[in-house]
C-alpha cells in the first residue's frame, strides 16, 4: 500500500519507511496542513494529522504521534515532548531541559510511548500504540537516532542508550517498531494488507 506520512520529521520519516516496509510511504506535500496538536493524548493527535492529510491528498495516510514519559514529572513531557523547551525549541533545547526536570540519583524511570495511525479518504481508521521502558541517563551519550535518544536508556538493552544502538537495534526495542509492527499485524488481520 502507498501511505502519505503525515509529518514532516525527516527522522520519523526515515524509521518508519524501514518499519512499514514493504508499504511505500511518501513524504507530506508541501502544501498540506496539519492542524495544531490540540489533543489531550498521543492517538487524538495522530488521528488529527492523519485526518487532515487522507482528506487533503485522497490517499491513505499514516501519523506518528510520540513523546517521552517522565516517572518524576507524572508522565510529562509526554504530548508536548517536541514543544518541551518552548513552541520552537529544537531537540537539543528539551533533552536539556528535561535533564534539570529530572533530580540526578532521583526517580529516573521513563517510557517512549508512539501512537500511529492509518486513516483511509473513505473514513475507515486503525490506531495502535508501542510504549518502551527506560531510565534517563545525566550523561547523554551517542550520536545516532534523534530528539531525547542520547539520555535514554532503554530497559531491554545493555545499558548502551538508544543513540548508541544501530537503527535496526533501536526498531527491535523502540516504541515505534513496536507500535510499527502491531499496526501492521492489524492490517494482516483485516485484510488491508496490500
Ligand atoms: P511529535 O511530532 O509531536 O510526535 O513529537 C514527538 C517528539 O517526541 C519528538 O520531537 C521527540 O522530541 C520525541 N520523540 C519521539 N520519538 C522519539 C524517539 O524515537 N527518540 C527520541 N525522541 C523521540
Amino acid at each position: 500500500m502507498r501511505l502519505v506520512l503525515a509529518s514532516r520529521n525527516a527522522h520519523k520519516l526515515r524509521e518508519l519507511r524501514g518499519l512499514m516496509a514493504p508499504h511505500e510511504l511518501i513524504p507530506l506535500p508541501d502544501e498540506v496542513v496539519l492542524p495544531p496538536e490540540t489533543g489531550c493524548t498521543f492517538t487524538e493527535n495522530a488521528l488529527g494529522k492523519a485526518r487532515a492529510s487522507a482528506a487533503a491528498t485522497g490517499q491513505p495516510a499514516l501519523a506518528d504521534d510520540s513523546g517521552i514519559e517522565a516517572a518524576a514529572l507524572g508522565g510529562a513531557p509526554g504530548i508536548r515532548s517536541a514543544r518541551y523547551a518552548g513552541e520552537h525549541a529544537g531537540d537539543q533545547e528539551n533533552l536539556a531541559k528535561l535533564l534539570r526536570a529530572v533530580p540526578r540519583g532521583g526517580d529516573t524511570r521513563v517510557a517512549y510511548v508512539a501512537a500511529l495511525v492509518l486513516v483511509w479518504p473513505d473514513g475507515a481508521e486503525v490506531a495502535v500504540e508501542g510504549r518502551c521502558r527506560g531510565t534517563l541517563t545525566h550523561e547523554p551519550t551517542g550520536a545516532g537516532g534523534f530528539g531525547y535518544d542520547p539520555a535514554f536508556v532503554p530497559a531491554d538493552g545493555d545499558g548502551r542508550t538508544m543513540a548508541e544502538l544501530s537503527a535496526e537495534e533501536k526498531d527491535a526495542i523502540s516504541h515505534r517498531g513496536r507500535a510499527a509492527r502491531a499496526l501492521l499485524a492489524r492490517l494482516g488481520q483485516e485484510g488491508r494488507s496490500r
